[in-house]
């Protein structure tokens, strides 16, 4: 947020200067950052307007994270219900609705917003305040629809097989260092790593994960491929890409429809207590808090970006489960 308000402050005036001297529009870009990033930091420094802080994706791996969840915790801030946008949180605050105790006793209706998106909102801060005073976790379903929620399940099959990535942000140009996929062959559940720890092991891992799961696909043609989010995909897609391997077999499982989101699964069919949907918040309901180190995607890739840096074999980041 503060790096926005830096920034946002660049002038069309240098712009125009730049243009004239022939720039292309990504030299122009840069120019304008690097400038407005030395002059616009020095205003913003002397004037220090006011900001706000701001969730944003990359909240996760920011190192102020600890002090802002602190802020929001002590405001009881709207930042903190799961799943809330910043356009909607825009339309409560407008509405005289700054915190999720507020939002929880919400009846009226906020201008500009739907009574369902506001019914879920409602819902989500009312079961979230509970859990934070101590509660157990809790759900309420939402209404069903056709082809949401539950509706997006297939029919189970005992020769499914359940897909996560891992990637490391550090690495330049960031790296997806591992492929983990958890399926059952003759009654027996097994789990597959598929490891990458340079950009050619990268290529080779998404060729041969997408082997594996296209002469599985074939052998069991009423499985799927479940994964939460839609990271594996983009990231498959794009490492198909750029690596000149496998696009076939990504467009054929694309095309017969076998992976199956299950965060669009649980957030189209149900409210949930947690502070988000990540598969990490969602464990509260069907296992014990991880004991192990290697407890959120975030610090997998601390900890594996740590190993890169040691090559310590015995690092926990391999008794992650
Ligand atoms: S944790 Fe998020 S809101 Fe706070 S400073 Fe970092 S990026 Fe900004």
């Amino acid at each position: 947020m503060i790096l926005g308000t830096i920034f946002g402050r660049i002038k069309a005036s240098r712009k125009g200067l730049f243009e004239r001297n022939g720039c292309t529009g990504t030299e122009i870009y840069t120019h304008v950052l690097c400038s407005a990033r030395a002059s616009d930091a020095r205003g913003f420094l002397v004037e220090r307007p006011e900001t706000e802080l701001d969730p944003v994706s990359a909240c996760s791996l920011c190192r102020w994270s600890d002090r802002c969840a602190e802020q929001w915790e002590a405001e009881d801030s709207l930042a903190l219900v799961a799943g809330i946008s910043r356009s909607q949180r825009q339309k409560l605050e407008a509405a005289g609705v700054t915190t999720m105790a507020g939002l929880a006793a919400q009846h009226d209706r906020v201008p500009r917003m739907t009574m369902e998106t506001l019914r879920r909102l409602v819902s989500q801060a009312r079961l979230q305040s509970a859990r934070r005073a101590g509660g157990p976790p809790s759900f309420e379903l939402r209404d069903a629809e056709p082809g949401k929620g539950f509706g997006m399940l297939p029919p189970p099959d005992e020769c499914d097989v359940f897909y996560d990535i891992e990637g490391d942000p550090y690495f330049p140009d960031g790296l997806e260092y591992l492929h983990g996929v958890w399926y059952c062959e003759d009654k027996d559940w097994k789990f597959r790593a598929f490891w990458a720890h340079t950009r050619e092991e990268e290529g080779r891992a998404t060729a041969n994960l997408l082997a594996f799961l296209v002469e599985r696909m074939q052998r069991y043609p009423n499985a799927h491929i479940f994964h939460y989010a839609n990271y594996e995909i983009a990231a498959l897609r794009r490492l198909t890409a750029q690596h000149r391997t496998g696009e076939a077999a990504m467009d054929q499982l694309q095309r017969e429809r076998r992976f199956v989101d299950l965060f669009r699964v649980v957030s189209g069919a149900m409210v949930a207590s947690e502070k988000g949907y990540s598969i990490k918040d969602l464990e509260a309901f069907y296992m014990d808090k991880r004991a192990t180190d290697v407890a959120t995607a975030g610090a997998s890739a601390v900890f594996y970006e740590e190993w890169r840096n040691t090559h310590v074999k015995q690092h926990p980041i391999f008794n992650a489960e």
